[in-house]
């Protein structure tokens, strides 16, 4: 399922590559043969999920041109499964995802943040 050229800008050695291969723990939410979401350690709302994909990827750029069909779509069912799992709808949630130095992006393996379970503050203020 994974493309056939890695990318040579990604580092095997980011903490959510480590997550991937059970070197370091995480709280898991969810799973699925492309994508696993768990609980962010630093929660920003009473939801605070963190969806990635399991093949190497940076970022959403580098996510969108080069994973699969397939892969996009099984990591945007994973990320519909938990809004279902942590009941945030009608009441509604939020997306972020980090891309590239202006946007703070601190883990080079692509991920969206999933808000919720709260009114949540403008975006921007
Ligand atoms: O989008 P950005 O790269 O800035 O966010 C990375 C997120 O990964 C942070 O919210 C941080 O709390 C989270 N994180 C985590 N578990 C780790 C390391 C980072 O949930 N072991």
């Amino acid at each position: 399922m994974t493309p056939t050229a890695p990318n040579p800008a990604y580092d095997p050695n980011n903490v959510f590559a480590r997550i991937l291969r059970g070197e370091i723990p995480c709280h898991k939410v969810y799973e699925n043969d492309a994508a696993l979401a768990f609980h962010d350690i630093t929660s920003a709302a009473p939801v605070h999920v963190l969806v990635i994909p399991r093949g190497a990827y940076t970022d959403f750029h580098d996510f969108t041109r080069r994973a699969t069909p397939e892969e996009i779509a099984k990591f945007w069912q994973a990320v519909d499964h938990v809004v279902q799992q942590e009941n945030l709808l009608p009441a509604g949630f939020r997306l972020i995802t980090n891309t590239g130095p202006d946007s703070g992006q601190e883990v080079p393996h692509f991920h969206v943040h999933l808000l919720g379970g709260e009114k949540l503050g403008p975006l921007l203020s």
